[in-house]
């Protein structure tokens, strides 16, 4: 492991984890598709540069961002391939697209007109908006949809179509019916343009990818990658597991007293002596400041409550139950300690987000360390 570090707060990225999570995902697709590994917002808070890398050798071909800069920052990393820019550029990019053979989605039939405008020579790929109403040319219309298809084709370098599923981690009965829908809206769209030479035809995320038929010819494959759950409830196939940990350090232990109170707003209040001990991690590391008085860390295998509120670079916890807490010692934010876990989706749960979130959120003065 790298030791350049400072042992603050750190994350550790097991990359051996991240390509066994692939491994695990294309086994169970069939041999037509292909994986896309999506490693915008810097893969996740993983580490874009050293996890696309660690898929092309692998033999990952197809890599998705969200905009130009982490675009242009794989390209000169050495990603070579394709890499889709899954949303907007402005249209003032669009020599350096070109110049770095991205591959930019055309977002909308606006969009479109631009790019033909300024006669654009880069490689796209055309979005269809088959329910989410986010980006992509409506396929309620078809004659008109397959019109904007056909133009982009003859006018640009249209390599693709895809749209992009909204509730296909969910397994209800409405949910599965309004996913299946979307599907068929986007098949009833390929076959309109079959004559058509795009290489490739995509409508998968991670979710979609196990839990639904898949005609299309890419996986974008992402939240799993990580060994993260598209929503809390789902269950994932054997062996997947989180790839991140999130540690940090003792920093002070102290004893506290009856009728003393800790943190900021006075909001714990101290009623039997305790110990308790400081964490240099806070909100600006990202450390969610909703978790306090709520979230929990663990200690030499045992779990410590956050008392107080978490403060920009700090915060405390209960270390009463575990004997004789030094400075220095290791602390698990994410992570496993002995027996005890706490996953980035738990912590998400508790916070009614989703483990996306969490780890995205995890700032960039957190330094990631690969194991
Ligand atoms: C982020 C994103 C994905 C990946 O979704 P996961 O749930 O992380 O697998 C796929 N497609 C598009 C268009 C996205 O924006």
């Amino acid at each position: 492991m790298d030791d350049s570090y400072v042992r603050r707060s750190w994350v550790e990225v097991d990359l051996a984890i991240i390509k066994k999570n692939y491994d695990i995902y294309r086994n169970h697709l069939n041999d037509q598709t292909d994986i896309m590994a999506v490693v915008k917002a810097d893969a996740y808070g993983h580490g874009d540069v050293e996890v696309a890398l660690v898929l092309q050798n692998q033999g990952v071909k197809n890599f998705a961002v969200s905009n130009i800069s982490e675009a242009i920052k794989l390209r000169k990393a050495g990603i070579g391939g394709q890499i889709l820019i899954l949303g907007y550029t402005p249209v003032d990019e669009l020599d350096a697209l070109v110049e770095y053979d991205i591959t930019q989605t055309i977002i909308s039939q606006e969009y479109a007109q631009l790019l033909i405008e300024k006669k654009a020579s880069m490689k796209c790929q055309l979005a269809l908006d088959t329910g989410m109403n986010r980006i992509g040319i409506d396929v309620e219309n078809h004659s008109e949809c397959e019109k904007i298809i056909r133009l982009c084709y003859s006018s640009l370098k249209l390599t693709g179509i895809f749209t992009h599923l909204c509730v296909a981690d969910n397994q209800d009965f409405e949910s599965d019916i309004f996913t299946k829908n979307q599907i068929k809206k986007f098949r009833e769209i390929c076959c309109m343009i079959s004559d058509l030479q795009l290489p490739y035809r995509h409508y998968c995320n991670s979710a979609a990818g196990l839990w639904h038929n898949n005609d299309g010819n890419l996986v974008r494959l992402g939240i799993i990658l990580y060994g993260l759950k598209p929503s809390y409830h789902n269950v994932l196939p054997t062996g997947i597991e989180p790839a991140l940990k999130w540690k940090s350090v003792v920093s002070m232990v102290k004893t506290v007293y009856p009728g003393e109170t800790i943190g900021y707003g006075r909001t714990y209040f101290v009623e039997k002596e305790m110990q308790i001990a400081t964490i240099p991690t806070g909100y600006a590391d990202g450390y969610n400041r909703l978790l306090s008085n709520k979230g929990e860390v663990l200690i030499r295998g045992k779990k410590a409550p956050i008392v107080g509120r978490i403060c920009m670079d700090q915060f405390m916890v209960d270390v009463s139950n575990i004997p004789d807490v030094e400075i220095e010692e290791e602390v698990v934010l994410i992570g496993r300690s002995g027996n005890e876990t706490i996953t980035a989706d738990e912590m998400a749960e508790m916070l009614e987000t989703i483990g996306y979130e969490i780890v995205c959120d995890i700032s960039k003065r957190v330094p990631r360390v690969y194991v």
